[in-house]
Protein backbone atom coordinates (compact mmCIF):
# COMPACT_ATOMS: atom_id res chain seq x y z
CA UNK A 1 0.00 0.00 0.00
CA UNK A 2 1.05 3.09 -0.57
CA UNK A 3 0.55 5.89 2.12
CA UNK A 4 -0.89 9.10 1.46
CA UNK A 5 1.85 11.32 1.98
CA UNK A 6 -0.02 15.09 1.73
CA UNK A 7 -1.65 13.96 4.68
CA UNK A 8 1.37 13.61 6.86
CA UNK A 9 3.07 16.84 6.97
CA UNK A 10 5.88 15.07 9.36
CA UNK A 11 7.51 13.09 7.26
CA UNK A 12 10.73 10.52 8.90
CA UNK A 13 14.22 12.03 8.24
CA UNK A 14 15.42 10.11 4.26
CA UNK A 15 18.61 9.99 5.87
CA UNK A 16 17.89 8.38 8.86
CA UNK A 17 13.99 7.67 9.16
CA UNK A 18 13.68 9.87 12.52
CA UNK A 19 10.63 11.91 13.32
CA UNK A 20 11.70 15.37 11.13
CA UNK A 21 12.04 18.60 12.57
CA UNK A 22 10.55 21.20 11.84
CA UNK A 23 13.61 23.51 12.16
CA UNK A 24 15.74 21.28 9.79
CA UNK A 25 13.00 19.56 7.82
CA UNK A 26 12.93 17.60 6.23
CA UNK A 27 15.44 16.23 8.04
CA UNK A 28 15.63 15.82 11.57
CA UNK A 29 18.52 17.26 12.46
CA UNK A 30 21.21 19.68 10.91
CA UNK A 31 23.62 16.72 10.49
CA UNK A 32 21.26 14.99 8.69
CA UNK A 33 20.56 18.05 6.30
CA UNK A 34 24.15 18.10 5.52
CA UNK A 35 24.43 14.23 4.81
CA UNK A 36 21.85 14.71 2.32
CA UNK A 37 23.95 18.16 0.94
CA UNK A 38 27.12 15.89 0.67
CA UNK A 39 25.72 12.77 -1.33
CA UNK A 40 24.55 16.06 -3.83
CA UNK A 41 28.10 17.78 -3.81
CA UNK A 42 30.22 15.10 -3.56
CA UNK A 43 28.42 12.31 -5.01
CA UNK A 44 28.44 14.23 -8.68
CA UNK A 45 24.83 13.75 -9.50
CA UNK A 46 24.80 13.65 -13.90
CA UNK A 47 21.77 15.06 -14.40
CA UNK A 48 20.43 13.91 -17.94
CA UNK A 49 20.64 16.55 -20.12
CA UNK A 50 20.50 16.73 -24.30
CA UNK A 51 23.07 14.78 -25.29
CA UNK A 52 24.36 14.07 -28.67
CA UNK A 53 23.07 10.53 -29.63
CA UNK A 54 25.62 8.50 -31.37
CA UNK A 55 24.12 6.44 -34.73
CA UNK A 56 21.10 8.36 -34.56
CA UNK A 57 20.05 9.84 -38.11
CA UNK A 58 17.36 11.67 -37.39
CA UNK A 59 16.09 13.54 -40.86
CA UNK A 60 18.02 12.02 -43.22
CA UNK A 61 14.95 10.01 -44.19
CA UNK A 62 13.26 12.48 -46.72
ZN1 LIG B 1 18.13 12.09 10.29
Amino acid sequence: MTEPVRLRPRRPCPICNKPSQQKTHPFCSARCAQVDLNRWLGGNYAIPAEEEEPGEDEGSDL
